[in-house]
């Protein structure tokens, strides 16, 4: 067993996965490689609700290889809870106080131009911006951490606690690992289904890998600060709530194979895309 170049204790490794340390946490976060940004559009975009054009349409939008590497009760937690954003009226999407926030920054910025030393009217409105602007955008990120807290049990109620929870735990080890799929190499040359392919290569991540994604997420979502609250926490908290079962039944059957001609051509689109990237 190889040791940790960091602190000397055995490594967790499952070839050809690279290994990682389970005491000190060596290489489990990993760079991205540049060779995956050429694939940028191909990611497993997390879903999202949005309003866009001028009648402000609502349109959920989920990428194709996370639709893909979901079972179809998982399906349902993910539909439900981008549903749940939009009829909680999420702070960030809403237009008021996107508009207002965004004035205030340019107030701030405006006032600090003009800030002169011993100038004390300036120095009283700008700190009067900074102060409001600081405090609404601590107000925002509370709202954006209940709204996410709210959509999960509403997805809870309509799928079921334990698919909402798998869904979780499928969005920091499943759709993470297919970005590591997703090298230009591997697409270029590969000549199966691609879609088929990548439902292969999630399927086989053995357990250990899906440790350090897990891992990896806890330890990233400490650094980053970002409008959803930690993953282990929120499904902690789905833990806790009583709709074990859920509303809503995926169907059984064949789901999704109305996607399978779309999902055909962007796979033969981005093969060409990958094979002109190698040889050029
Ligand atoms: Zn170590
Ligand atoms: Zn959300």
């Amino acid at each position: 067993m190889t040791a940790c170049p960091q602190c000397d204790q055995p490594l967790k490794s499952e070839p050809p996965y690279a290994g990682w340390c389970p005491s000190c946490d060596w290489n489990v976060v990993r760079a991205p490689s540049t060779g995956k940004t050429r694939f940028a559009r191909l990611q497993t975009k997390l879903a999202s609700f949005m309003t866009y054009g001028r009648r402000r349409r609502r349109v959920v939008e989920i990428g194709y290889p996370l639709w893909l590497v979901l079972t179809p009760q998982e399906r349902v937690a993910l539909l439900a809870h981008e549903m749940a954003h939009s009829s909680n009226g999420d702070g960030r999407h809403g237009l008021v106080v996107g508009s207002a926030l965004h004035s205030l920054g340019v107030l701030r910025d405006v006032t600090r131009f003009d800030w002169q030393e011993g100038d004390g009217v300036s120095r009283l409105v700008a700190e009067t911006f900074l102060a409001v602007l600081g405090l609404m955008e601590l107000l925002l990120y509370r709202s954006a951490q209940r709204a996410e807290y709210r959509a999960d049990e509403l997805a809870a109620r309509a799928a079921g606690t334990t698919a909402t929870i798998s869904l979780l735990d499928a969005l920091i080890t499943r759709a993470e690992s297919v970005h590591d799929f997703l090298d230009a190499s591997v697409v270029a040359t590969r000549t199966d289904d691609l879609w088929t392919a990548i439902r292969s290569y999630v399927e086989s991540l053995p357990e250990s890998e899906r440790e350090r994604l897990r891992r990896a997420a806890r330890l990233e979502e400490l650094r980053v600060d970002r409008t959803h609250p930690p993953t282990y926490l929120r499904m902690s908290r789905l833990a806790a709530l009583p709709y074990e079962e859920g509303r809503v039944r995926a169907p059984g059957g064949a789901s999704g194979t109305e996607l399978a001609s779309p999902a055909a051509r962007v796979a033969e689109a981005i093969r060409e895309d990958a094979q002109s990237a190698l040889y050029r």
